[in-house]
């Protein structure tokens, strides 16, 4: 039996873990990936904005996080497959056999990016599908490449790839560009760059690696090819919470539902970081809600032990 068992080693969980460890709580975290970080291990731009810190990228910032885990007293499992979950008896089964419990359950899932699911968009991982535009930008120069997607991310990314590649042709399915304006006024006067609306990527072919793509418009009758030799997606996130969707409140998109404490509708279960759908997904936002779930939870169980 553990005071609290956290699911989830990005910035939240670590956080959580790291002060219910000062609380002096017997913490375990779970992590199904082989190494803690989550998506700062995406995170190839500088991060100017976490306090007090500047890194070069996500996983600068992960090696300070590690510093701090490493001189902490709680339990660490990466690799960790959850098989099922209780979440009103708080009993953890994982795929390698273990059986688990706690008196309380943080849930720190975080995000993962959605995908198209069409032809073509796994079979080329690594053969020219673009990750991030920071960090494979000069590997695709003087190539012509495809983003989809229309929010922030995805024109980010098509201008940076317009400075290096001949054309960069963007692919939406709305009818506008949701990006925020500095961004979307910038594209427009790039020459590199066309914009199709209303359209959708429906494969992506090629022998070996990428050559072209099929886009399908609202007004045409069937799809067309575009030559390419890279594409990169980005066309939002969705939360991880296949796991206990079922037996807590979540939003309309998924996400899990908390109080002012990072409490979710089930006693005891807490929620934090970007599983929790904050206004502004940061990593700030996600260590600092990590925090109150921890710290709430110390309070409570100071309070029943003071009792009973
Ligand atoms: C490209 C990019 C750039 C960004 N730049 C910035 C920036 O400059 N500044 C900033 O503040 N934020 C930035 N962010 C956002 C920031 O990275 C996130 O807000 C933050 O990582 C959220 O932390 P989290 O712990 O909630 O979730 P995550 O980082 O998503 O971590 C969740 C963890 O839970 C694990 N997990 C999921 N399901 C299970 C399961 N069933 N069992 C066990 N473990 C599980 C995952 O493997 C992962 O390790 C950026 C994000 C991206 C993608």
């Amino acid at each position: 039996m553990h005071d609290v068992i956290i699911i989830g080693a990005g910035p939240a969980g670590l956080s959580a873990a790291f002060w219910c460890d000062e609380l002096g709580l017997d913490t375990l975290v779970l992590e199904q990936a082989d190494a803690i970080g989550g998506q700062l291990h995406r995170v190839y731009n500088p991060i100017n904005n976490y306090l007090g810190l500047k890194t070069r990228n996500g996983r600068e910032l992960l090696e300070y996080f590690s510093a701090d885990v490493d001189d902490a007293g709680f339990d660490l499992w990466t690799g960790a497959e959850i098989e099922s979950i209780d979440l009103r008896a708080k009993r953890v089964s994982l795929r390698s056999g273990e059986r688990l419990q706690a008196i309380a359950i943080v849930i720190a899932t975080g995000v993962r990016q959605r995908t198209l699911d069409i032809p073509g968009e796994r079979e080329f991982a690594g053969r020219g599908m673009i990750e991030s535009a920071t960090r494979d930008k000069d590997l695709f120069a003087g190539q012509d490449v495809c983003v989809v997607g229309g929010g922030d991310a995805a024109v980010e990314n098509a201008l940076l790839l317009a400075e290096v590649c001949p054309t960069v042709t963007v692919v939406h399915r709305g009818k506008k560009l949701r990006a925020r304006r500095e961004f979307v006024e910038r594209l427009q006067p790039n020459h590199a760059v066309t914009v199709f609306t209303e359209s959708v990527l429906t494969r992506i072919i090629g022998d070996d690696r990428v050559e072209a793509v099929e886009i399908l418009r609202k007004d045409g009758l069937k799809p067309f090819q575009l030559a390419v030799r890279g594409v990169l997606i980005r066309i939002g996130v969705e939360p991880n919470t296949g796991l206990f969707r079922e037996q807590l409140e979540v939003d309309q998109q998924g996400y899990v539902t908390v109080s002012s404490e990072q409490e979710t509708s089930v006693a005891m279960v807490f929620a934090c970081g970007d599983v929790s759908n904050p206004r502004a997904p940061t990593i700030s936002g996600a260590t600092g809600a990590g925090a109150t779930a921890a710290k709430v939870i110390g309070q409570r169980l100071n309070a029943q032990r003071s009792n009973g």
